[in-house]
């Protein structure tokens, strides 16, 4: 006997994100899996009337989202701290802080993220005296810059921190002085973590609390799966994945979850035994997590020419390794011995060809490919003769497309014409990698619609009448889609019981409230597709949001 579905959808336009059979109407679910993909008179004569059908009223219905770089724990932390994002000018910086101090009262610490002066009507660093007049002279503050590679700290962090009387040399870092050698509360990747280091850690519950919130929020979205990445040189990474396993445990984990280990605790991963994919269905363990370089904005991304001067005074600026060469090719061949791919943070195009010279050492070394392919995150600017590189030696390029959207101007601004090698979607899909995409959010916006957006039409929504910049590498919306679920899952090594919708397969999908297929086919000329709302998200065969 046939077993029956506990859910049929009907009457919808599916996209499978199968490329045998790319559209179906109809999709059976039984407990936590896909039975049947096929038109609504096939689905229908297969199971009899009495099963629960649900009429998708001719929407567009396609697989879960994956966000396949996400700092997940930060950004479901980050939900409960002040929200910098969008701030116009440095006014209202402080107007939301001091709003926020506000609502706490006392002498905790102030913190937040998501400030960008670059989008600021008069661009200039915010500076700790700055926040010294909201804060007052007691309460510490600390807050990122929205690419998480800077932050601003007021007088009493830097107090805490000792920095105020001697501003040391940091290794891979600095702290910003101005000419009387005292700190401007400006500091520059592992500078950072001098004050970080002061601030309380989250207990279990209000992390628990968060990322539970988080889930619901990204379910709002449609996506279903995610690959969680460390930051340089922090030790959220066993905080993180001991939640997720709490959560997991209680039946909370509504996510697919792979958790990436950062390189540092390779001594711990190899004492341990453990290795990649290990895990369950909800939560596995993903890719070691190594950093080349900086970012374009902190201009800290390792370049094979120098930066454009402009308005700095930096004329031989190049950018940063951050981890050397040698150690990074000793992390990868431990990473190897040991089972676990490697995904490496590569920015510039000279960081991108180091990463890519060391992984050809590494596999001309007879090291054993990894099951879950090797990856290089962002992969943001890459020479021409590097781009087909990736898919020769099988690493996936994981972008996040609305980089695109943040760091057009900027890459303008310090790349000049060579942002004709930036975020190579085009070129890099047709040498044959495998792309997956995410948001890298909470340093950029993890609505996924608006990274759909910008690898479709490389152009802010608000000035589509300029038309695509870059347009040579404006990518197809179905090429788009795969990056978003297949190619993601694949890259995360879930390809087989996730990412399309194919019997047999978990039910992880979400249903669109417009279709972008005939928004893309008739031009887009706004945010048709950034203001797509999701009307239903299903995880496991259970519908887990419903709008
Ligand atoms: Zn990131």
């Amino acid at each position: 006997m046939l077993s029956e579905p506990s859910l049929i959808l009907i009457n919808g336009k599916i996209w499978t994100g199968e490329p045998k059979k790319p559209w179906a109407e109809a999709l059976a679910v039984q407990g936590n899996h896909i039975l049947a993909v096929g038109s609504d008179k096939e689905v229908n004569s297969i199971y009899p009337s009495r099963c629960p059908r649900y009429d998708l009223k001719g929407r567009l219905c396609i697989p879960g989202l994956w966000d396949a770089h996400i700092h997940f724990y930060y950004w479901s932390l980050g939900l409960k701290q002040v929200q910098l994002a969008g701030c116009t000018d440095l006014e209202d910086m402080l107007g939301r802080i001091e709003a926020n101090l506000g609502e706490h009262k006392g002498n905790a610490w102030s913190t937040g993220w998501g400030w960008n002066e670059t989008f600021w009507k008069n661009p200039t660093l915010p500076h700790r005296r700055d926040l010294d007049r909201i804060t007052g002279p007691e309460r510490p503050a600390l807050f990122y810059r929205s690419d998480m590679h800077s932050a601003v700290a007021n007088t009493a962090a830097l107090n805490l921190a000792g920095l105020m009387n001697s501003s040391p040399e940091v290794e891979g870092g600095k702290i910003d002085v101005d000419e009387e050698g005292r700190p401007t509360g400006i500091l520059r990747e592992l500078a950072i973590n001098l004050i970080r280091d002061h601030i309380p850690a989250p207990t279990g519950q209000h992390t628990d609390d968060a990322l539970v919130d988080g889930i619901q929020e990204v379910h709002k979205l449609g996506i279903t799966g995610i690959c969680e990445q460390r930051m340089k040189d922090q030790e959220d990474g066993p905080k993180a994945l001991a939640a997720f396993a709490r959560l997991n445990r209680r039946r909370q984990l509504n996510l697919r979850v792979s958790c990436n280990v950062a390189a540092h605790n390779l001594p711990l991963v190899e004492a341990l035994g453990v290795t990649s994919a290990m895990g369950d269905d909800y939560l596995r363990l993903g890719h070691i997590k190594i950093f080349a370089d900086g970012t374009l904005g902190s201009r800290t991304a390792y370049m094979l020419e120098p930066f454009l001067p402009g308005d700095f005074d930096d004329h031989d600026n190049r950018g940063m390794i951050l981890t050397p060469p040698d150690q990074i090719a000793s992390e990868l061949r431990r990473a190897a011995e040991i089972g676990f791919p490697v995904s490496i943070h590569a920015i510039g195009d000279r960081a991108n060809r180091v990463c890519l010279d060391l992984f050809e050492e590494l596999r001309a070394s007879g090291a054993e490919p990894p099951v879950i392919p090797h990856r290089i995150e962002h992969v943001q600017i890459l020479a021409d003769e590097d781009v087909p590189r990736l898919a020769q030696l099988e690493i996936t390029a994981s972008l996040q497309p609305a980089h695109i959207l943040d760091d057009m101007d900027t890459a303008d601004h310090y790349l000049g014409p060579r942002c004709a090698t930036a975020y190579r979607l085009k070129g890099l899909s047709e040498s044959g990698a495998l792309l997956a995409f995410g948001s890298d959010a909470p340093v950029a916006e993890i609505n996924p619609f608006y990274g759909i957006h910008g690898a479709v039409c490389r152009q802010r929504p608000d000035r589509m009448n300029r038309g695509a910049w870059q347009p040579q590498e404006v990518l197809s919306l179905e090429e788009t889609l795969r990056a978003y679920t297949i190619g993601a899952a694949e890259a995360a090594g879930w390809a087989r019981s996730t990412g399309s919708l194919k019997p047999g397969k978990k039910a992880d999908l979400c249903v669109l409230d417009r279709d972008i297929f005939d928004i893309v086919a008739e031009g887009v000329k706004g945010d048709e597709i950034v203001s797509t709302k999701v009307d239903m998200t299903m995880f496991d065969g259970e519908i887990v949001y419903e709008r």
